[in-house]
């Protein structure tokens, strides 16, 4: 029989090739930008047109090519930057296949112009579908300009399966602005039709993400930085109240290379946990630098996805850091508390093994007693820190002579509990707290005061205990004497049954659930017996819009809802120590800020913005 396997020839195979090189212009656009990054350009000129259907131009003043590696750099393979496959392990470009150039030859008319420092002459090539048309000698500024038109033009089916104007338009910016992004030292300028669209000087990241994105952006800002053995991460993300409804603006970078992931994706959004409404997005372009022989970039043909050796380790540094961007520069300044080196990594990953924070609850705090809030305060005992807690305040060590400068109040770091006040040993000569309107705690702080809203505060402190008990397994219940049978609708009944897990882990005990009725024999320790009913009631009513699908929302529904019951309201009165506590506790939480619905939870006024009042 005779053989019938044959070698394509080249044009074929780069025809082929450039299906998953080149899938539209903005491909094109990528390809180009990134060889001119590589061929170190300090200046990158974008040129569109008609969407980069009829052209898409890229003018750099970079390195250049000799005679010789103009006319190579279109062979498939063909490729200056790595020469052997373990050269893949440390790669410093963007390129790396050598294929691109090839490919975009295959499917259009391309013009490179390209000259050499040194060279008193440059290179001119036309080449059309892989087809070399022309090779000149020309007079040629220093660097390399590739224009290519008419993309497509000997593959009519391709053409005709691009998108509006519009959408490729949108893709092209796209590209550009990833590019842009990962190089602010650059200087890019991007035409479209004859209009000028971006002019981005080289600046610092900061400037380029808001030259990129509008002045609106800076205000929104809060600056990302950790430093490890396996890893360093900078950049920004948006503040919370500044989150979006649909995705968008959110970046990662990888050895300056846009990357995806959705796994990155999540540890991001796990820090911002509990401070963003339901759906909504933050902005954030993050850098990461991780060595080269720990990833690998080669697992996706247009390379947006990589692959890095130790994702869990980068999962949790990434979310510690952001959580303590976000949680220092909203909190930390606006307390004026000095900034000590040990906020600035207080996640010692070098030499920690990841370990499940846990909290101590106090068993016997139960504002809602008999005589409501007001014994149990006084007999909270103090909690023992987690981590997270312990790293927001360890600068208050040098803080606390403000509170009572004549008593010696020495803080062990052990047993740091983020207090404002030390319990045992601020003797209660200087009230540090002060209740107003039976609504507000107005409290001496080092720049000022703070004025505490006490229902806000509170919801915050019960949603966090009740969050950490839920999701570390570790809620203890009180046993009810007598078990409370209560009556519910067989829909309701229905909600109950599908929430039970979580409940229970908040410390509800079931004894017996019926489709009518739940025989209740152990509650949690915050909630008194009486409370219970009302609590679920509220619960029921909170779930009207059916029940969250993960376990995550489940638990955050549930948390919110029970801290909304049982938090003190506004009209009950307060003892200082009661106070004190609320006031600590407060600033004991992961997000002291908001209350779990949003709303503030607490004001600062400086020492200068009264003085002003008094000086007029
Ligand atoms: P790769 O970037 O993967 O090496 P390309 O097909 O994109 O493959 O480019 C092939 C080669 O052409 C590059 O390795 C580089 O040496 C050269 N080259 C491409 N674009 C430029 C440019 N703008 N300036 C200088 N050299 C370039
Ligand atoms: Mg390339």
């Amino acid at each position: 029989m005779s053989s019938i396997i044959q070698l394509l020839p080249d044009h074929v195979a780069n025809q082929i090739a450039a299906g998953e090189v080149v899938q539209r212009p903005a491909s094109v656009v990528k390809e180009l930008l990134e060889n001119a990054v590589d061929a170190k350009a300090t200046d990158i000129k974008l040129i569109i047109k008609d969407a980069g259907k009829a052209l898409v131009q890229v003018i750099d003043n970079g390195l250049g090519m000799s005679v010789t590696d103009a006319r190579l750099c279109f062979e498939r393979h063909a490729t200056s930057k790595i020469r052997l496959a373990e050269d893949l392990f440390s790669l410093g470009t963007k390129g790396f296949r050598g294929e691109a150039l090839a490919s975009i030859a295959a499917i259009a008319h391309v013009e490179m112009k390209t000259k050499q420092d040194q060279e008193e002459f440059g290179t001119q090539i036309i080449i059309e579908g892989s087809k070399f048309v022309s090779q000149e000698v020309a007079v040629l500024p220093k660097g390399t300009s590739f224009a290519v038109k008419n993309l497509f033009f000997n593959i009519p089916a391709r053409r005709n399966f691009l998108k509006s104007d519009t959408v490729e338009y949108r893709h092209i910016i796209d590209e550009f602005q990833r590019v842009a992004l990962a190089h602010a030292n650059i200087h890019f300028t991007f035409y479209h039709n004859g209009s000028e669209m971006f002019n981005l000087p080289a600046s610092s990241l900061r400037q380029r993400i808001v030259n990129v994105f509008s002045g609106k952006m800076n205000e929104k800002l809060v600056p990302v930085q950790e430093e490890t053995d396996i890893i360093t991460i900078q950049g920004f993300v948006s503040k919370a109240e500044f989150a979006k409804k649909s995705r968008g603006e959110q970046f990662f970078f990888v050895n300056d290379r846009f990357i995806k992931s959705g796994y990155l994706h999540h540890a991001v959004m796990a820090a911002y946990d509990g401070i963003l409404k339901d759906g909504a997005q933050p902005s954030y372009f993050l850098y990461l630098t991780v060595p080269p022989n720990t990833i690998d970039i080669n697992i996706h043909p247009t390379k947006t996805e990589i692959k890095f050796d130790d994702e869990h380790a980068l999962y949790a540094i990434l979310r510690a850091s952001i959580k303590h961007s976000l949680g220092q520069f909203n909190v930390a300044p606006v307390l004026d508390f000095d900034r000590d080196s040990n906020l600035d990594t207080p996640y010692h990953y070098k030499d920690l093994e990841g370990e499940t924070p846990t909290i101590q609850v106090d068993r016997s705090f139960n504002p809602f007693s008999d005589d409501k809030v007001n014994k149990h305060y006084s007999s909270h005992k103090k909690t023992e820190p987690t981590a997270n807690w312990e790293s927001l305040y360890v600068g208050l060590k040098q803080e606390t002579e403000f509170i009572a400068s004549n008593h010696e109040i020495s803080f062990e770091s052990e047993e740091v509990t983020g207090s404002l006040f030390n319990e045992e040993e601020v003797e209660q000569t200087v009230n540090n707290a002060y209740q107003i309107h039976k609504k507000y705690i107005v409290s001496p702080i080092k720049s000022g005061m703070v004025i505490v809203d006490q229902q806000r505060a509170h919801q915050r402190v019960l949603y966090e205990q009740f969050l950490t008990n839920m999701t570390v397994h570790q809620a203890s219940s009180q046993q009810l004497l007598f078990p409370l049978d209560l009556f519910f609708s067989s829909v309701e009944m229905e909600l109950i049954e599908e929430l039970k897990l979580s409940l229970m882990n908040t410390g509800f005990v079931f004894e017996e659930t019926s489709s009518d009725h739940v025989v209740i024999s152990g509650i949690p320790v915050n909630v008194t017996e009486s409370e219970v009913s009302m609590v679920l009631e509220q619960l029921l009513s909170d779930l009207q819009d059916g029940i969250p699908e993960s376990s995550f929302s489940q638990n955050d529904t549930i948390a919110k809802s029970m801290a909304k019951s049982l938090a003190v309201k506004t009209g009950t009165s307060l003892t200082v120590k009661e106070q004190e506590n609320l006031v600590n506790g407060l600033f004991a939480c992961k997000d002291p800020n908001v209350s779990p619905f949003q709303k503030p939870t607490f004001i600062t006024m400086r020492v200068e913005d009264i003085d002003k009042k008094f000086a007029l």
